[in-house]
Order: C-alpha cells, then structure tokens, then sequence
C-alpha cells in the first residue's frame, strides 16, 4: 500500500507541476531521450499503455487514451490525458 501511495503522490506531483511549470516539464522529455516501462497497474483487455511520465506507464481503456491526441515528447496534450488517466484510476479506487 505504501508504494501505491507513493505512486499518487508522485502523479499528483506530475499534474501538478504539468499546471505550474509546464514549459519546464516539455524541456524535461526533450531531454530523455529514452523512456522507462515501469506500469503502474496491469494491462487489462482493450487496454492501452500510456506513458504518463518519463518512466511510469499506466493501462487505460484504449477510447480513453485515444480521446485526446497527445505527444510526450513535445508535451501536447500531456496534461490532459495525464488528467484523465490519474481520474480513471482514482475511479477504479486504484490508489
Ligand atoms: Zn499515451
């Protein structure tokens, strides 16, 4: 339970930062030039991965994921989807 709760603090670290810094989190994926695979929670049929930072990868329904166009290495839409993602799995009581 400790690492989940970890994992949402480190999301809401995430969203919050995509709100105030966003220009210094785009400069942040050009930067990487690789990314990491760490999922988050477990592939489920329909579902796709999303990278939600560099290194942290979540499943979500495939609808979801393609309903907002999004590019992590320019940071389009990142905060968006990455809303989005954090919602569904606080729907799904995840955390
Ligand atoms: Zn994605």
């Amino acid at each position: 339970m400790k690492q989940y709760e970890y994992i949402q603090h480190l999301l809401q670290h995430i969203y919050r930062s995509y709100e105030h810094k966003k220009e210094e989190c785009i400069l942040n994926y050009k930067r990487h030039s690789s990314l990491g695979f760490f999922p988050i929670n477990k592939y489920f049929k329909e579902s796709e991965g999303h990278h939600i930072s560099e290194n942290f990868v979540v499943y979500i329904p495939r609808e979801l994921h393609r309903s907002i166009p999004h590019n992590i290495w320019t940071g389009k839409n990142m905060d968006k989807i990455n809303k989005l993602a954090i919602e569904y799995l606080n729907k799904l009581n995840y955390f």
